[in-house]
Protein backbone atom coordinates (compact mmCIF):
# COMPACT_ATOMS: atom_id res chain seq x y z
CA UNK A 1 0.00 0.00 0.00
CA UNK A 2 1.49 3.64 -0.88
CA UNK A 3 2.02 5.46 1.70
CA UNK A 4 1.92 9.22 0.81
CA UNK A 5 0.79 10.53 3.83
CA UNK A 6 3.34 10.61 6.55
CA UNK A 7 1.69 9.16 9.67
CA UNK A 8 -1.21 11.00 11.00
CA UNK A 9 -1.65 14.35 12.48
CA UNK A 10 -1.88 14.74 16.29
CA UNK A 11 -4.35 17.57 17.49
CA UNK A 12 -3.24 19.52 20.29
CA UNK A 13 -4.05 22.51 22.14
CA UNK A 14 -0.50 24.42 20.70
CA UNK A 15 -1.71 23.82 17.31
CA UNK A 16 1.90 22.63 16.69
CA UNK A 17 2.70 19.72 14.00
CA UNK A 18 2.54 17.07 15.70
CA UNK A 19 2.94 13.43 13.87
CA UNK A 20 2.19 9.87 15.20
CA UNK A 21 3.66 7.45 12.70
CA UNK A 22 3.01 3.46 13.71
CA UNK A 23 3.34 2.64 9.44
CA UNK A 24 7.27 2.97 8.74
CA UNK A 25 6.74 2.24 4.70
CA UNK A 26 7.33 4.55 1.76
CA UNK A 27 8.08 7.62 4.61
CA UNK A 28 9.54 10.60 3.12
CA UNK A 29 12.64 11.63 5.51
CA UNK A 30 12.16 15.04 3.89
CA UNK A 31 8.77 15.16 5.36
CA UNK A 32 10.30 15.23 8.94
CA UNK A 33 11.12 19.10 8.14
CA UNK A 34 7.54 20.64 8.19
CA UNK A 35 7.23 18.33 11.37
CA UNK A 36 7.87 19.87 15.33
CA UNK A 37 7.46 16.90 16.84
CA UNK A 38 7.17 13.23 15.31
CA UNK A 39 6.14 10.48 18.04
CA UNK A 40 6.70 6.66 16.82
CA UNK A 41 5.26 3.58 17.56
CA UNK A 42 7.41 1.51 19.18
CA UNK A 43 4.82 -1.80 18.90
CA UNK A 44 7.22 -1.92 15.52
CA UNK A 45 10.05 -1.89 16.61
CA UNK A 46 12.25 -2.46 13.20
CA UNK A 47 10.07 0.24 11.61
CA UNK A 48 10.97 2.78 14.37
CA UNK A 49 14.44 2.08 14.65
CA UNK A 50 15.01 2.20 11.17
CA UNK A 51 12.75 5.74 10.49
CA UNK A 52 14.72 7.05 14.30
CA UNK A 53 18.18 5.91 12.53
CA UNK A 54 17.49 7.57 9.31
CA UNK A 55 15.97 11.02 11.39
CA UNK A 56 19.63 11.02 13.39
CA UNK A 57 21.69 10.19 10.69
CA UNK A 58 20.62 13.28 8.31
CA UNK A 59 22.93 15.89 8.35
CA UNK A 60 20.29 18.26 7.53
CA UNK A 61 19.57 20.19 11.21
CA UNK A 62 15.97 20.75 10.83
CA UNK A 63 15.44 16.91 10.25
CA UNK A 64 18.35 15.30 12.70
CA UNK A 65 17.11 18.46 15.83
CA UNK A 66 13.71 17.18 15.28
CA UNK A 67 11.93 16.19 18.98
CA UNK A 68 11.37 12.79 18.57
CA UNK A 69 9.22 10.73 21.45
CA UNK A 70 8.82 6.88 21.47
CA UNK A 71 4.83 5.57 22.17
CA UNK A 72 5.56 2.69 24.10
CA UNK A 73 2.41 1.71 26.65
CA UNK A 74 3.99 -1.40 28.33
CA UNK A 75 7.51 -2.10 27.00
CA UNK A 76 10.94 -1.18 27.88
CA UNK A 77 12.60 0.68 24.97
CA UNK A 78 16.13 -0.76 24.27
CA UNK A 79 18.58 2.16 25.08
CA UNK A 80 20.04 2.81 22.04
CA UNK A 81 16.46 3.72 20.82
CA UNK A 82 16.06 5.78 24.24
CA UNK A 83 19.29 7.30 23.60
CA UNK A 84 18.15 8.87 20.14
CA UNK A 85 15.13 10.06 21.62
CA UNK A 86 13.51 12.79 23.62
CA UNK A 87 11.62 10.61 25.90
CA UNK A 88 9.07 7.78 26.22
CA UNK A 89 5.53 8.90 26.21
CA UNK A 90 2.43 6.49 26.70
CA UNK A 91 -0.32 8.38 25.43
CA UNK A 92 -0.50 11.00 22.45
CA UNK A 93 -1.71 13.68 25.24
CA UNK A 94 -0.15 17.15 24.34
CA UNK A 95 0.78 17.04 28.40
CA UNK A 96 3.16 14.27 27.62
CA UNK A 97 5.29 15.80 25.65
CA UNK A 98 4.86 19.51 25.68
CA UNK A 99 7.60 20.73 28.87
CA UNK A 100 10.59 18.71 26.75
CA UNK A 101 9.14 19.98 22.96
CA UNK A 102 9.19 23.44 24.16
CA UNK A 103 12.93 23.13 25.72
CA UNK A 104 14.30 22.14 22.80
CA UNK A 105 12.56 24.30 20.13
CA UNK A 106 13.30 27.38 22.50
CA UNK A 107 17.05 25.85 22.24
CA UNK A 108 17.38 25.13 18.81
CA UNK A 109 15.86 28.90 17.93
CA UNK A 110 19.08 29.92 19.25
CA UNK A 111 21.24 28.08 16.55
CA UNK A 112 23.04 30.32 14.10
CA UNK A 113 22.86 28.99 10.76
CA UNK A 114 26.63 27.44 9.70
CA UNK A 115 27.10 26.30 5.82
CA UNK A 116 29.95 23.99 5.93
CA UNK A 117 30.92 21.38 3.33
CA UNK A 118 33.67 19.96 5.53
CA UNK A 119 32.98 16.42 6.68
CA UNK A 120 34.22 16.45 9.98
CA UNK A 121 33.18 19.82 10.92
CA UNK A 122 29.49 18.64 10.29
CA UNK A 123 29.89 15.83 12.22
CA UNK A 124 31.63 18.22 15.03
CA UNK A 125 28.38 20.45 14.64
CA UNK A 126 25.97 17.82 14.83
CA UNK A 127 27.71 16.75 18.31
CA UNK A 128 27.63 19.88 20.01
CA UNK A 129 23.68 21.27 18.35
CA UNK A 130 22.19 17.76 19.15
CA UNK A 131 23.40 17.65 22.78
CA UNK A 132 23.08 21.58 22.87
CA UNK A 133 19.35 21.27 22.57
CA UNK A 134 18.81 18.40 24.29
CA UNK A 135 20.51 19.88 27.05
CA UNK A 136 21.96 16.61 28.33
CA UNK A 137 25.25 14.33 28.76
CA UNK A 138 26.67 12.09 25.58
CA UNK A 139 26.60 8.71 27.14
CA UNK A 140 27.94 5.28 26.10
CA UNK A 141 25.54 2.49 26.46
CA UNK A 142 26.42 -1.18 26.27
CA UNK A 143 26.18 -2.74 23.43
CA UNK A 144 27.14 -6.11 22.44
CA UNK A 145 26.62 -4.97 18.96
CA UNK A 146 29.34 -2.27 19.27
CA UNK A 147 32.74 -3.54 18.55
CA UNK A 148 34.47 -1.85 21.63
CA UNK A 149 31.74 -3.20 23.96
CA UNK A 150 30.38 0.87 23.95
CA UNK A 151 28.20 2.61 21.75
CA UNK A 152 27.48 6.39 21.74
CA UNK A 153 24.29 5.81 19.41
CA UNK A 154 24.44 9.10 17.46
CA UNK A 155 28.45 8.77 16.47
CA UNK A 156 27.59 5.30 15.61
CA UNK A 157 25.24 6.36 13.15
CA UNK A 158 28.36 7.70 11.18
CA UNK A 159 31.18 5.72 11.72
CA UNK A 160 30.99 1.46 11.16
CA UNK A 161 32.74 -0.38 13.64
CA UNK A 162 35.80 -0.64 11.14
CA UNK A 163 35.91 3.51 11.95
CA UNK A 164 36.96 3.05 15.49
CA UNK A 165 39.58 5.01 15.78
CA UNK A 166 38.01 7.83 13.92
CA UNK A 167 35.31 7.70 16.13
CA UNK A 168 37.68 7.73 19.34
CA UNK A 169 40.03 10.40 17.26
CA UNK A 170 36.41 12.93 16.81
CA UNK A 171 35.75 12.59 20.89
CA UNK A 172 39.69 13.45 21.79
CA UNK A 173 39.32 16.20 19.32
CA UNK A 174 35.83 17.84 21.14
CA UNK A 175 38.30 16.96 24.46
CA UNK A 176 41.55 19.12 23.23
CA UNK A 177 39.75 21.56 22.59
CA UNK A 178 37.71 22.34 25.73
CA UNK A 179 34.28 21.65 23.68
CA UNK A 180 33.51 18.55 26.15
CA UNK A 181 34.35 17.55 29.65
CA UNK A 182 34.62 13.93 30.14
CA UNK A 183 33.77 12.05 33.05
CA UNK A 184 35.23 8.52 33.49
CA UNK A 185 32.99 5.56 33.02
CA UNK A 186 35.10 2.40 32.50
CA UNK A 187 38.00 0.81 30.86
CA UNK A 188 38.34 -1.37 27.83
CA UNK A 189 40.95 -3.75 26.50
CA UNK A 190 41.18 -3.73 22.86
CA UNK A 191 42.85 -5.82 19.86
CA UNK A 192 45.64 -3.66 19.00
CA UNK A 193 44.96 -4.70 15.10
CA UNK A 194 41.00 -4.30 14.98
CA UNK A 195 40.33 -2.27 18.28
CA UNK A 196 37.44 -4.99 18.66
CA UNK A 197 36.78 -5.62 22.70
CA UNK A 198 35.61 -9.55 21.62
CA UNK A 199 38.84 -10.82 23.00
CA UNK A 200 39.61 -14.43 24.04
CA UNK A 201 41.72 -14.82 27.73
CA UNK A 202 43.54 -17.50 27.86
CA UNK A 203 46.72 -18.67 29.72
CA UNK A 204 49.17 -20.37 26.64
CA UNK A 205 52.67 -22.96 26.66
CA UNK A 206 55.89 -20.39 26.62
CA UNK A 207 57.27 -23.28 24.49
CA UNK A 208 54.60 -23.93 21.95
CA UNK A 209 51.50 -21.07 22.72
CA UNK A 210 48.96 -23.99 22.86
CA UNK A 211 45.74 -23.42 25.31
CA UNK A 212 45.53 -27.15 25.80
CA UNK A 213 47.17 -27.22 29.09
CA UNK A 214 46.84 -29.08 32.57
CA UNK A 215 47.26 -27.87 35.63
CA UNK A 216 47.81 -29.30 39.08
CA UNK A 217 49.13 -29.16 42.58
CA UNK A 218 52.54 -29.16 43.25
CA UNK A 219 53.46 -31.34 46.64
CA UNK A 220 56.76 -29.81 48.83
CA UNK A 221 56.61 -32.67 51.23
CA UNK A 222 58.94 -31.57 54.33
CA UNK A 223 60.93 -34.23 55.82
CA UNK A 224 62.97 -35.20 52.91
CA UNK A 225 62.01 -31.52 50.69
CA UNK A 226 60.95 -33.46 47.63
CA UNK A 227 58.96 -31.00 45.64
CA UNK A 228 56.96 -32.88 43.07
CA UNK A 229 53.23 -32.79 40.94
CA UNK A 230 50.68 -34.06 43.01
CA UNK A 231 50.27 -37.13 40.71
CA UNK A 232 54.17 -38.89 41.73
CA UNK A 233 52.49 -38.69 44.90
CA UNK A 234 49.07 -40.88 44.30
CA UNK A 235 49.39 -44.24 45.37
CA UNK A 236 45.71 -45.66 45.00
CA UNK A 237 43.90 -43.84 48.02
CA UNK A 238 47.11 -42.59 49.46
CA UNK A 239 49.59 -40.06 49.09
CA UNK A 240 53.12 -41.68 49.38
CA UNK A 241 56.46 -39.66 48.62
CA UNK A 242 58.35 -41.33 45.46
CA UNK A 243 61.99 -40.26 47.19
CA UNK A 244 61.77 -41.40 50.60
CA UNK A 245 58.80 -43.66 50.88
CA UNK A 246 56.74 -42.33 53.76
CA UNK A 247 52.94 -41.31 53.52
CA UNK A 248 51.84 -38.09 53.76
CA UNK A 249 48.93 -37.57 55.93
CA UNK A 250 47.82 -34.06 57.21
CA UNK A 251 48.69 -30.75 54.78
CA UNK A 252 50.62 -27.71 56.97
CA UNK A 253 51.78 -30.71 59.25
CA UNK A 254 53.47 -32.90 57.03
CA UNK A 255 53.42 -30.99 53.44
CA UNK A 256 51.57 -28.25 51.80
CA UNK A 257 50.86 -26.88 48.28
CA UNK A 258 53.13 -24.01 47.90
CA UNK A 259 52.03 -23.26 43.68
CA UNK A 260 50.08 -24.96 40.64
CA UNK A 261 52.65 -26.39 38.07
CA UNK A 262 51.58 -26.65 33.87
CA UNK A 263 52.08 -29.19 31.44
CA UNK A 264 51.71 -28.48 27.62
CA UNK A 265 49.27 -31.74 26.46
CA UNK A 266 50.67 -30.40 23.27
CA UNK A 267 54.62 -30.77 23.85
CA UNK A 268 54.69 -32.30 27.37
CA UNK A 269 56.61 -28.84 29.13
CA UNK A 270 56.07 -28.34 32.43
CA UNK A 271 56.28 -24.76 33.72
CA UNK A 272 54.87 -22.50 36.82
CA UNK A 273 54.34 -19.46 35.06
CA UNK A 274 52.30 -19.50 31.79
CA UNK A 275 51.82 -16.67 29.68
CA UNK A 276 48.43 -15.09 29.05
CA UNK A 277 47.28 -13.98 25.28
CA UNK A 278 44.04 -12.75 24.27
CA UNK A 279 42.79 -13.82 20.48
CA UNK A 280 40.51 -11.22 18.79
CA UNK A 281 37.29 -13.07 18.22
CA UNK A 282 37.00 -10.26 14.81
CA UNK A 283 40.38 -9.94 13.05
CA UNK A 284 41.82 -13.84 14.53
CA UNK A 285 45.22 -11.95 15.60
CA UNK A 286 46.58 -13.49 18.85
CA UNK A 287 47.98 -10.88 21.19
CA UNK A 288 50.24 -10.80 24.44
CA UNK A 289 47.72 -8.68 27.18
CA UNK A 290 50.01 -6.15 27.84
CA UNK A 291 50.19 -5.11 24.11
CA UNK A 292 46.29 -4.43 24.21
CA UNK A 293 44.82 -0.80 23.80
CA UNK A 294 43.57 0.24 26.99
CA UNK A 295 40.98 2.70 26.38
CA UNK A 296 38.82 4.85 28.96
CA UNK A 297 35.28 5.10 28.02
CA UNK A 298 33.82 8.64 29.44
CA UNK A 299 30.69 10.21 29.16
CA UNK A 300 30.76 13.95 27.73
CA UNK A 301 28.72 16.76 28.65
CA UNK A 302 28.82 20.33 27.31
CA UNK A 303 31.28 23.13 28.83
CA UNK A 304 30.57 26.92 28.26
CA UNK A 305 32.81 26.85 25.33
CA UNK A 306 30.73 24.00 23.43
CA UNK A 307 27.65 25.85 24.10
CA UNK A 308 29.01 28.95 22.56
CA UNK A 309 30.30 26.73 19.95
CA UNK A 310 27.05 25.26 19.24
CA UNK A 311 24.90 28.19 18.70
CA UNK A 312 27.79 30.04 16.57
CA UNK A 313 28.72 26.97 14.51
CA UNK A 314 32.26 25.25 14.24
CA UNK A 315 34.14 27.23 11.03
CA UNK A 316 37.50 25.40 9.82
CA UNK A 317 40.09 26.71 12.06
CA UNK A 318 42.39 27.32 9.07
CA UNK A 319 39.82 29.85 8.30
CA UNK A 320 38.92 31.45 11.66
CA UNK A 321 42.43 32.10 12.44
CA UNK A 322 43.20 33.62 8.94
CA UNK A 323 40.60 36.33 9.13
CA UNK A 324 41.57 38.03 11.87
CA UNK A 325 45.23 39.30 12.01
CA UNK A 326 45.86 40.23 15.11
CA UNK A 327 44.25 37.32 17.05
CA UNK A 328 45.61 33.80 17.69
CA UNK A 329 43.60 30.38 18.29
CA UNK A 330 42.01 29.49 20.73
CA UNK A 331 44.05 26.60 21.56
CA UNK A 332 46.84 28.66 21.81
CA UNK A 333 45.41 31.04 23.90
CA UNK A 334 44.81 28.49 26.21
CA UNK A 335 48.98 27.87 26.70
CA UNK A 336 49.44 31.91 27.23
CA UNK A 337 46.31 31.84 29.66
CA UNK A 338 48.02 28.48 31.15
CA UNK A 339 51.66 30.09 31.20
CA UNK A 340 50.25 33.21 32.60
CA UNK A 341 48.16 31.89 35.93
CA UNK A 342 52.12 30.28 36.25
CA UNK A 343 53.69 33.57 35.86
CA UNK A 344 51.09 35.01 38.40
CA UNK A 345 51.58 32.33 41.09
CA UNK A 346 55.20 33.36 41.03
CA UNK A 347 55.66 36.54 40.87
CA UNK A 348 52.73 38.03 43.05
CA UNK A 349 51.92 40.55 40.42
CA UNK A 350 48.17 40.93 39.15
CA UNK A 351 46.48 39.73 35.82
CA UNK A 352 43.48 39.72 34.28
CA UNK A 353 41.51 38.74 31.77
CA UNK A 354 37.98 39.02 29.98
CA UNK A 355 35.46 38.17 27.75
CA UNK A 356 33.26 40.48 24.71
CA UNK A 357 30.56 38.80 23.52
CA UNK A 358 28.04 39.92 21.26
CA UNK A 359 24.72 38.18 21.82
CA UNK A 360 23.09 38.42 18.40
CA UNK A 361 19.40 36.68 17.69
CA UNK A 362 20.02 33.38 15.80
CA UNK A 363 17.66 35.15 13.05
CA UNK A 364 19.17 38.38 12.47
CA UNK A 365 22.61 36.70 12.24
CA UNK A 366 21.33 34.48 9.95
CA UNK A 367 19.39 36.82 7.80
CA UNK A 368 22.50 39.66 7.46
CA UNK A 369 24.56 36.31 6.47
CA UNK A 370 27.72 38.05 4.72
CA UNK A 371 27.01 41.29 6.46
CA UNK A 372 27.11 40.08 9.93
CA UNK A 373 30.45 38.54 9.36
CA UNK A 374 31.51 41.77 7.78
CA UNK A 375 30.60 43.99 10.95
CA UNK A 376 31.90 40.94 13.06
CA UNK A 377 35.35 41.56 11.58
CA UNK A 378 34.85 45.48 11.93
CA UNK A 379 34.15 44.95 16.15
CA UNK A 380 37.78 42.71 15.97
CA UNK A 381 39.49 45.12 14.22
CA UNK A 382 38.15 47.64 16.90
CA UNK A 383 39.36 45.48 19.48
CA UNK A 384 42.97 44.90 18.44
CA UNK A 385 43.46 48.39 18.33
CA UNK A 386 41.64 49.18 21.44
CA UNK A 387 43.35 47.39 23.56
CA UNK A 388 47.22 47.61 24.24
CA UNK A 389 50.01 45.33 22.33
CA UNK A 390 51.20 43.50 25.20
CA UNK A 391 47.04 42.23 25.63
CA UNK A 392 46.15 38.79 24.17
CA UNK A 393 43.36 38.20 21.84
CA UNK A 394 41.43 35.37 20.19
CA UNK A 395 37.85 35.10 18.74
CA UNK A 396 35.38 32.46 19.05
CA UNK A 397 32.53 30.98 17.19
CA UNK A 398 31.78 34.78 15.03
CA UNK A 399 30.08 36.11 18.48
CA UNK A 400 32.57 36.20 21.66
CA UNK A 401 36.19 37.59 22.22
CA UNK A 402 38.56 36.90 25.16
CA UNK A 403 41.56 38.69 26.48
CA UNK A 404 44.83 38.29 28.66
CA UNK A 405 45.78 41.50 30.01
CA UNK A 406 48.77 40.88 31.85
CA UNK A 407 49.39 42.96 34.74
CA UNK A 408 46.33 44.93 34.53
CA UNK A 409 44.02 43.94 36.95
CA UNK A 410 40.53 43.40 36.60
CA UNK A 411 38.56 46.70 36.66
CA UNK A 412 41.40 48.72 34.70
CA UNK A 413 40.47 45.97 32.27
CA UNK A 414 36.75 46.24 32.85
CA UNK A 415 37.12 49.56 32.58
CA UNK A 416 38.71 49.19 29.12
CA UNK A 417 35.87 46.61 27.79
CA UNK A 418 33.53 49.12 29.04
CA UNK A 419 34.58 51.81 26.65
CA UNK A 420 34.87 49.40 23.96
CA UNK A 421 31.54 48.02 24.74
CA UNK A 422 30.06 51.96 24.01
CA UNK A 423 31.98 52.20 21.06
CA UNK A 424 31.34 48.64 19.27
CA UNK A 425 27.57 48.78 20.31
CA UNK A 426 27.31 52.23 18.32
CA UNK A 427 29.54 50.83 15.34
CA UNK A 428 26.85 47.92 15.36
CA UNK A 429 23.95 50.41 15.33
CA UNK A 430 25.10 52.14 13.27
CA UNK A 431 25.40 49.72 10.60
CA UNK A 432 22.25 47.69 11.22
CA UNK A 433 19.02 49.10 11.48
CA UNK A 434 17.33 47.36 14.53
CA UNK A 435 19.89 45.86 15.05
CA UNK A 436 18.97 44.35 18.49
CA UNK A 437 22.89 43.03 19.33
CA UNK A 438 23.86 43.09 22.83
CA UNK A 439 27.31 43.49 23.34
CA UNK A 440 28.26 42.11 26.99
CA UNK A 441 31.91 42.30 28.84
CA UNK A 442 32.99 40.66 31.61
CA UNK A 443 36.55 40.82 33.31
CA UNK A 444 38.55 38.74 36.26
CA UNK A 445 41.20 38.35 37.96
CA UNK A 446 44.13 36.06 37.04
CA UNK A 447 44.95 34.13 40.07
CA UNK A 448 46.01 30.82 41.59
CA UNK A 449 42.60 29.91 42.80
CA UNK A 450 40.93 29.32 39.41
CA UNK A 451 42.59 27.26 36.53
CA UNK A 452 42.21 28.16 32.71
CA UNK A 453 39.59 26.17 32.57
CA UNK A 454 37.17 27.29 34.96
CA UNK A 455 37.92 31.15 34.35
CA UNK A 456 37.20 30.44 30.71
CA UNK A 457 34.20 28.99 31.81
CA UNK A 458 33.58 31.83 34.01
CA UNK A 459 34.26 34.71 31.62
CA UNK A 460 31.77 32.61 29.02
CA UNK A 461 28.78 32.19 31.48
CA UNK A 462 26.61 35.06 33.05
CA UNK A 463 28.94 37.66 31.58
CA UNK A 464 25.90 40.38 31.61
CA UNK A 465 27.85 42.15 33.10
CA UNK A 466 28.39 46.21 31.38
ZN1 LIG B 1 53.71 -26.63 24.71
ZN1 LIG C 1 59.61 -37.52 51.00
ZN1 LIG D 1 41.23 -7.76 16.21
Amino acid sequence: MANDQFGKKVQTQSNKEVFFISDFSNLDIKKVVITDVIILDYSNKEGCRGFLNQIRSSFVESIYLTPVFILSINEDVDSFTKSLTDGTVHSLQEEAFIGPFQAIEQRIRQLQSTNNQDQEIKILNKILRYYYTRQSRMKPIISAKSHTGYSFPLLSLHYQNVNTEEKFSILDKLVSKEFLRPRYEDLVHLCNNCYSGFLNYREVCPKCSTSDLYTENLIHHFVCANVAPESDFINGDQMVCNKCNRMLRHIGVDYDKPSLIYTCNNCGHHFQESVMQALCMSCESVHNVDSLLERKIYNYELTALGEESAIGGLVPSEKQDAEMAGFIGFSTFNIFLKYEIERIKNSGKTSSAGSLSLRTPAALSNSLGVKYNTVVTEVAEFIKNATLATDILTFINSNTFLIISPDNDKFRLESLLNNIRHSVQKLIDSNIDEANIMVKIKAENIDSTKNHNDLINSLLTNNGAG
